[in-house]
């Protein structure tokens, strides 16, 4: 790790490795790659929120993850665990072992993309990792400078519902479970073609994958601050694979999406939390919406669910092909006046007023 001093102190150098600077090429972004490059040095991301960093971490979870969420999240434990513990040592022996069997790197792309769909990713692309947006300590994590990221889509009929107390049920916490045990043999399939590499689950904090998402062409940067992608609009959670291999890249592309969301903004409308800012603002050096994490945080444990933003998103409620259609027809969001009159379904919890100055 190397040093240099910044203000009189001595910061880590956390240099984007890659040769080419991806974000700008995503398309309408305003971004000020110093700014970016200098916060990633002396600020570097964070794994958790406040609430579950050090001391707060025991506490929060004792007081605020009732039985019925931690069953939910315990299935998704095993993939985590094995990402920890095992992979290196099964990355080793499988590489050795099928190191004759290498294919030249288009043919494993395609190969790759291929065995991802039929694992139940329906969203595969490449990209090259960038290091500013990997938390402090993170970097071992990701030991390759090409990334694989991986889509899966949440269930759609169980984000309908949500935010519904009554379900006691986070909105499809089962896709952690899903995409945990298919990234992991997704990976595997790798290096059973002789090449190492190291996979991510979901449900980890090491790395920002929305960027990577985007970077990879596979969608654009929603105003919820997730990413909407043309399959499946908000309704998606992210993987990773790092791969020592020069795999050929994808590229970002403007489809309409991101444009779109500035005609919408129903999910900063109708979020409870009011963590979604109608106007964009300049953010660790990129000009967008800021989703206050902490307000977000509080709110989704606080009612043991949430996803309101995704719910009422349009492309997810109908389809991003017919809502853009909807929208260059007739310069109208679909179901914008209905889904702004809905009343959603949640329960405030007694406790909020403590949840809240955990995260002040
Ligand atoms: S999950 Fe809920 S609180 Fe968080 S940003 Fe979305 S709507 Fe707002
Ligand atoms: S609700 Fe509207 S503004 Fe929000 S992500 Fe969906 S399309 Fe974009």
């Amino acid at each position: 790790m190397r040093l240099r001093r910044y203000r009189g102190q001595h910061v880590r150098f956390r240099p984007n490795d890659v040769a080419e600077d991806r974000v700008a090429l995503i398309p309408n972004l305003e971004y000020r790659p110093e700014e970016l490059n200098l916060y990633s040095e002396v600020d570097p991301l964070q794994e958790n929120v406040p609430p579950l960093r050090g001391n707060n971490t025991l506490r929060y979870v004792v007081t605020h993850h009732r039985r019925e969420v931690l069953t939910e999240i315990l299935p998704a434990v095993p993939a985590l665990v094995y990402m920890e513990t095992m992979q290196d040592r099964v990355d080793a022996y499988m590489v050795k072992k099928y190191a004759g069997n290498r294919p030249d790197p288009a043919r494993l792309k395609q190969d790759i993309k291929d065995r991802a769909a039929s694992l139940g990713f329906a969203l595969c692309g490449v990209t090259l990792l960038d290091r500013r947006f990997v938390v402090d300590g993170g970097d071992d994590h990701f030991p390759y400078p090409r990334a694989v990221v991986l889509g899966m889509e949440m269930r759609r009929e169980w984000l309908m519902q949500a935010p519904n107390y009554r379900l006691r049920r986070y909105p499809d916490y089962d896709v952690y479970r899903r995409a945990g045990g298919a990234v992991h043999r997704l990976a595997n399939f790798i290096r059973r073609q002789g090449v190492s590499c190291s996979a991510r689950v979901a449900f980890n904090g090491a790395v920002v994958y929305p960027v990577h998402a985007i970077t990879a062409g596979l969608g654009e940067l929603g105003a919820f601050g997730g990413v909407i992608t043309p399959e499946f609009g908000p309704r998606q959670r992210w993987c990773m694979i790092t791969v020592d291999a020069e795999l050929p890249l994808d590229g970002p592309a403007d489809r309409g999406l991101a444009g779109f969301c500035e005609k919408c903004l129903l999910c900063a409308a109708k979020c409870p939390a009011k963590a979604i800012p109608e106007r964009p603002m300049w953010w660790r050096g990129v000009y967008k919406r800021k989703i206050n994490d902490l307000k977000c945080w509080a709110f989704f444990t606080g009612w043991h669910t949430c996803a309101v933003c995704i719910n009422v998103c349009p492309l997810h409620r109908f389809g991003p092909r017919e809502v853009l259609e909807h929208y260059e027809k007739t310069g109208e969001v679909l179901g914008y006046e209905e889904i702004k009159a809905e009343k959603p379904m949640y329960r405030k919890t007694r406790d909020l007023e403590a949840l809240l100055d955990l995260v002040r």
